[in-house]
């Protein structure tokens, strides 16, 4: 299994960030997550066109991206999977819809991440996340390996479990040790939060990840991975 980083900041971060986004190479390629840019960000990655994209919730940071990458679907006459909460579909439809491009969804296939979701030899399972709107975290299992992303969340047993033993977890990390108060309330976690999650897991590696501040503090019994842009981690 092959992670790639294709963006991994919050909403109102540094720019040079970009929004979370991952590209997980299996025996498919599936993309997670689609914020403003994310098709400019696999081709500058020199990635192939995603079969699948899952979208964990509608905040701008994760789906706004979503309208180029349909375009591109049908200007390259491929069919594209979406994998997302029936809140999200909705959404992918209304912004189809308002961005004047519905004929595009004409090569979406949206499977709802009701229950486990399998494309050929990759299985996905997904929990709840503690966020303002509906999110769901996800888990992705290939041969063996296994890699698990938070989404937004603020610390959430439900993400622990879903994360258990994984090869990699990629956690989101809002804010600073000791900013946990503000953090919680906004939904989301603080990079003490998500090593503990992580250790709590038992996962080998952890990836901070959806930074609202440059140089995030953390330090970690576990190995971590900091992301990079187009970053690869090989699992
Ligand atoms: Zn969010």
């Amino acid at each position: 299994m092959e992670v790639y980083i294709l963006g991994y900041g919050g909403w109102i971060s540094q720019a040079t960030l970009g929004y979370t986004s991952i590209y997980v190479k299996t025996d498919i390629n599936l993309l997670i997550d689609v914020g403003e840019c994310t098709y400019l960000k696999i081709t500058q990655c020199g990635l192939p066109w995603p079969d699948a994209v899952f979208i964990s919730h509608r905040h701008g940071d994760h789906i706004l991206g979503v309208a180029t990458l349909l375009l591109h679907a049908r200007k390259l006459n491929r069919r594209l999977k979406i994998v997302a909460s029936a809140e999200v579909i909705e959404a992918v439809k209304t912004l189809a819809t308002v961005t004047a491009i519905d004929k595009s969804l004409s090569f979406v296939d949206f499977l709802e991440s009701a229950g486990d979701v399998q494309i050929g030899m990759t299985r996905l399972k997904f929990v709840t996340t503690s966020h303002p709107v509906f999110t769901q975290a996800v888990r992705v299992e290939h041969m063996g390996k296994c890699f698990a992303y938070s989404s937004d969340t603020a610390p959430s047993r439900e993400v622990e479990e879903l994360a258990r033993g994984c090869d990699l977890l990629a956690h989101e990390v809002s804010g600073n040790p000791g900013q946990e108060e503000e953090t919680h309330k906004l939904g989301h976690s603080t990079t003490l939060d998500a090593v503990e999650i992580a250790r709590r897991a038992g996962v080998k590696m952890l990836m901070p990840i959806h930074f609202y501040v440059e140089q995030p503090v953390i330090s970690s019994p576990i190995p971590l991975v900091l992301p990079t842009p187009c970053g690869r981690v090989v699992i």
